[in-house]
């Protein structure tokens, strides 16, 4: 007969293969809908919300008409919001008309985490992504004279 013990570490690891299970599902799921959306995923986890508080709602209904995977929608007097669609881009926060009304957050492949709830904040983002992206270009085209030297040093 199996100890107590036993058949509560058999339990659990029940519980969590399903969970494992309906997790592998999800992802399946949701790549195949991106797929179909021919939408790139670019970071590795994320997260939305939205106050309710605070959205305009029906007289706006701004994110719903940016957002690009149409994860957005209107339904009982509130934005609903579709998770396994949204790829965090941060359209919905660029277009909406009350500040901290949307909060996005998502996590860089290299563990870099950005968040923002403002235009002001999704603009002063990209800006700083552009202006790394410009420098790493630069810095490729015109190597400092120590990286040169590596470079072309036999
Ligand atoms: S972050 Fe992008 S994908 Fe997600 S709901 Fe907003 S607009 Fe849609
Ligand atoms: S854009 Fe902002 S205020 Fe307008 S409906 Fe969407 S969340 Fe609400």
């Amino acid at each position: 007969m199996p100890k107590q013990t036993d058949k509560k570490k058999g339990n659990r690891d029940i519980f969590s293969l399903l969970l494992e299970n309906s997790e592998k599902r999800g992802e399946n799921q949701r790549t195949q809908l991106l797929k179909s959306l021919k939408v790139k995923e670019f970071f590795k986890e994320g997260s939305i919300s939205i106050n309710d508080r605070t959205c305009q709602g029906l007289e706006c209904e701004l994110c719903i008409k940016a957002c690009p995977t149409q994860a957005l929608y209107w339904q009982d007097g509130k934005i609903g919001i579709v998770k396994d669609l949204c790829v965090y881009c941060g359209s919905c926060v660029l277009s909406c008309i009350v500040d901290d009304c949307i909060k996005v957050t998502r996590e860089r492949e290299d563990g870099k985490v950005e968040s923002f709830t403002t235009p002001r904040g999704v603009v002063l983002l990209f800006k700083a992504i552009n202006s790394q992206r410009r420098y790493f270009r630069i810095e490729s085209l015109f190597p400092t004279p120590e990286t040169y030297i590596k470079r072309y040093r036999k």
